[in-house]
């Protein structure tokens, strides 16, 4: 097989295998080594450092070939995920591992509410509109999380042997859960679209915390004492994490 490559300095295509992969490559005044990363929006990014001949990276990339094409598989199927969740929103609520479809029902009598019944969520709002729809939705997703998060952290706290002060349901972007010195919980309410025990790992995670303030040994077998399937836990919100929107 010929391999082939159009070096640009900046921006190149290298064939590995039968895949053609455009990559960017970036000099950096602080880089001490040749770093490789693949991400959803950016692609194969290669950073050298100031002194480091760009010719050189074809060669780099062919000694990487399986990683890279593993790694742009698995960057596919998120970005698909990603995808696929938008198309979903507010068509879908994802609660707990399962899916309930939306079903709008319009009734200017009634309060607007959510009721999750077999596969169907049934929402009531007095007129058809996207945005009212969006809301009702976040409102729940809040409500639902708040009331999901109350009653697991308090077992989890009593079987840890821990206290906490209060929980307090976000909704950010990249953060799953964080615990403060104060003994305060944050927790992200996106996370209850995930199946349970995803949730009670974070959950074991934030909690352990409480007693070993570090990602120390010690931190890591605690969370795997209370939770002995955590890096099952783990990879799933590796693959899945990104794909939990609202
Ligand atoms: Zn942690």
């Amino acid at each position: 097989m010929k391999r082939q490559e159009n070096l640009v300095v900046g921006e190149a295509e290298i064939k590995l295998g039968d895949t053609l992969v455009p990559y960017v490559i970036k000099r950096s005044t602080k880089a001490k080594h040749v770093r490789f990363s693949i991400s959803v929006g950016k692609g194969l990014e290669v950073v050298i450092p100031r002194d480091y001949p760009a010719d050189q990276v074809a060669s780099l990339l062919y000694e990487r070939e399986k990683w890279i094409l593993e790694k742009l598989q698995s960057v596919a199927e998120t970005a698909a995920l990603i995808k696929t969740a938008r198309e979903d929103a507010g068509s879908l609520i994802r609660y707990l591992g399962k899916e309930y479809r939306v079903v709008v029902i319009l009734d200017v009598a009634s309060p607007m509410r959510v009721e999750l019944d077999g596969d169907k969520a049934y929402i009531t709002l007095p007129r058809r509109s996207e945005e009212l729809l969006r809301q009702i939705i976040e409102a729940w997703y809040r409500w639902a999380a708040k009331s999901l998060f109350e009653e697991r952290v308090k077992m989890w706290a009593e079987r840890i042997g821990v206290s906490y002060q209060n929980i307090f349901v976000k909704n950010q972007k990249t953060r799953w859960g964080s615990c403060s010195k104060r003994q305060n919980l944050n927790l992200n309410m996106r996370i209850i679209m995930a199946p349970l025990e995803v949730v009670d790992y974070l959950l074991v995670h934030e909690l352990s915390h409480l007693k070993e303030m570090n990602h120390s040994k010690r931190f890591w077998s605690l969370v795997e004492h209370y939770c002995p399937g955590y890096k099952r836990q783990l990879a799933w919100l590796k693959k899945y994490g990104q794909s939990l929107t609202i």
